[in-house]
């Protein structure tokens, strides 16, 4: 069926014009193969060689491609008879009358071990039981609570209880998934895990640690998070369990996509195939460096931008995946972003950093957190809040919010309001956006920490000096309350919640298990941790007033309450929020060691949020006589009636 719908495909492209070498590859039947790549103008030969092994041995058939024109450069192609299930492909691009070297092009949607060959397989045949069935779960952007993770962060040690320790299969297992519900977050960001090049499969036994930054095939599943990376099938049927059971567990699965840079350029799937296409150049010849990784895509150029559309769909198709996270979406220029918004359904939630690493060789408008606004539908990573609470990117050792640094209130007051225009932010006090980024609200994500930096723990202990053990966790538990009630889209480093410290190392790319390996042990140390979180989730999730979802109804019904020294409070009018059933909600963040008082109206309330517990199903009785309530120090304090 499914061979039978790629071929109707196929013809539907052709007959309305379409660009038919939307992706090409290999396409497969039983009794043919179809191999194209895509070359530069110049191209004179390509060379396509079929293997038996995905490494190693000499090739069982070469064949010399075809040429036509396509797009800006030229199409190849063959066809070979046969049926080819399990065998190997390779091309070679001459230029210049010298063959580049063998590559299994840009899309190769399966590869042998390390993705040096196209693998050629049935995929149809790597579906699991009951995939047909799988769905993506429907939530909303502004009911999405992201957790970020790393698959071997998450399962490898042995107190994660895991069977198939740092694979995609340890999220198919009761600990995994039952630990993610009750948590109560509804959608996993998994770090970069398509096929790159930092961890050897060959040498899986050496555990060597990457998180994944250095693209190798885009549109494979890694070979390292798989129980056998030789098999070509296996991490592809084995990704799509790790996706069919988080949808059953109704979370969804988003990916971090790194279109920005490759891992070298010489050696790219890129470059072997249309030299110096991909990546953009400096006037003076040499290679820009917006990723910081030495070299940077152009996704302006029609080559590349189709690429990344044509990656993006699918994943999803294939795949069924959710969400993207773009790497560095800063280096992309916001054209190619806005096509890839209008190519996938509405519900694929896009977001990423507004940010790039070093100048780009782009004069054009570039999908920096400025321009988020140009770009409808789609998030960036809110720096103003994280760093407004954590203190500063470019020094682990300064404290902001948290450590009862003073000046940090309106930008905690931007994050709360989700980056939007509302009349209550001083913005030319927020320490970097100094006007709305956001139309809507849930074009922010709101965090405290992820994968970059020091994770929350090691921060407060590099930030404040002498903190011991229970501060920790009463700022901890204050930072996470500012994230999971603002009206931006809060996301997660998975590990929080059980306090998880990475031994201060602030850049674990390629740290260690031991540095960067959660430990569940600590799921019974410090319980109120865990308890906290999950109520605190499932407070916003019950509570429509913390997650409007329209810029218009934050500005009518969010209000802020004057600011104090490391204070900062609002209130909700709930009776406004549809589907609130709580009426005035007051919210205070306090981060100074001693309570401080704020002015309320005189009634009855019931507080949800007091100290390190957070309870909002039965909240405590309070009664205001004189205008005024204490927030006690380093908490948050949340109240309703
Ligand atoms: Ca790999």
């Amino acid at each position: 069926m499914r061979r039978f719908i790629q071929l109707i495909a196929i013809i539907m492209a052709l007959a309305t014009g379409q660009n038919a070498n939307a992706r090409t590859g290999v396409t497969y039947t039983p009794g043919e193969c179809a191999f194209s790549v895509e070359t530069n103008q110049d191209a004179q030969q390509v060379r396509l060689s079929i293997y038996d092994q995905g490494i190693g041995g000499k090739p069982v058939k070469t064949v010399n491609m075809k040429q036509s024109s396509s797009g800006d450069g030229l199409l190849w192609q063959a066809e070979v008879k046969g049926d080819l299930n399990g065998k190997f492909y390779t091309f070679d691009v001459k230029y210049n009358g010298k063959f580049r070297g063998e590559t299994p092009g840009i899309w190769a949607t399966a590869v042998g071990v390390n993705g040096k060959r196209g693998a050629i397989i049935d995929m149809a045949q790597t579906d699991p039981q009951g995939w047909e069935a799988d769905v993506r779960p429907d939530i909303a952007a502004r009911d999405l609570i992201i957790y970020e993770l790393h698959h071997r962060d998450f399962s490898i040690d042995k107190s994660s209880g895991m069977e198939h320790k740092g694979k995609f299969l340890a999220l198919t297992e009761p600990r995994a998934i039952n630990h993610l519900k009750d948590l109560g977050i509804n959608a996993v960001h998994i770090l970069p895990s398509f096929d790159y090049a930092s961890v050897d499969e060959t040498r899986l036994a050496d555990n060597k640690y990457n998180w994944g930054y250095d693209p190798v095939n885009y549109n494979v599943p890694e070979g390292g998070y798989s129980t056998d990376p030789y098999k070509p099938a296996v991490r592809i049927n084995e990704f799509k369990q790790m996706v069919q059971a988080l949808h059953k567990a109704g979370i969804k699965v988003i990916l971090d996509v790194v279109y920005n840079h490759t891992w070298d350029i010489d050696g790219s799937n890129f470059q072997l195939t249309r030299p110096d296409y991909y990546y953009r150049k400096n006037a003076d010849g040499t290679y820009s460096n917006g990723s910081g990784c030495g070299n940077e895509t152009a996704s302006e150029r029609e080559g590349m931008r189709r690429f990344m559309v044509e990656s993006v769909k699918y994943w999803i198709d294939e795949y069924h995946i959710d969400g993207f996270r773009f790497d560095l979406m800063g280096v992309h220029d916001i054209e190619t972003m806005n096509a890839i918004r209008a190519a996938v359904p509405q519900d694929i939630f896009i977001y990423g950093e507004g940010w790039s690493a070093g100048s780009c060789a782009y004069s054009g408008e570039l999908a920096m957190k400025a321009n988020t606004s140009k770009m409808p539908s789609i998030a960036a990573f809110s720096d103003e809040m994280r760093d407004a609470l954590r203190g500063p990117w470019d020094s682990d050792s300064k404290a902001a919010f948290l450590g009862r640094v003073k000046g940090n209130e309106e930008s905690l007051k931007f994050g709360i309001v989700g980056a939007i225009e509302h009349p209550g932010v001083k913005y030319d006090r927020v320490n970097y956006s100094k006007a709305p980024y956001a139309t809507e609200p849930t074009q922010m994500i709101a965090y405290v920490s992820c994968h970059d930096d020091m994770c929350l723990v090691d921060r407060l202990k590099a930030s404040i000096p002498g903190i011991d053990t229970d501060e920790i966790i009463r700022l901890d538990l204050l930072a996470q309350t500012v994230v999971m009630t603002s009206q931006g889209v809060p996301f997660m480093l998975s590990g929080e919640e059980m306090l998880r410290d990475k031994k201060g190392v602030h850049n674990s790319f390629e740290s260690p298990d031991e540095v960067n390996h959660l430990d569940w042990g600590n799921l019974e140390r410090y319980p109120q941790v865990m308890a906290y979180y999950k109520n605190l989730i499932a407070m916003r999730k019950a509570h429509p007033a913390f997650h409007m979802g329209s810029a218009d109804m934050v500005r009518r019904n969010l209000e802020f309450l004057p600011n104090k020294l490391c204070l900062v409070a609002y209130h909700i009018n709930g009776r406004q929020v549809p589907g609130e059933t709580w009426g005035d909600i007051y919210v205070a963040f306090n981060a100074q060691k001693r309570p401080v008082s704020i002015d309320v109206p005189n009634g009855k309330y019931k507080i949800v949020c007091y100290k390190t517990e957070c309870k909002p199903e039965n909240g405590i009785h309070l009664e205001v006589t004189k205008g005024k309530v204490t927030v006690p120090a380093q908490s948050a304090l949340i109240f309703h009636n």
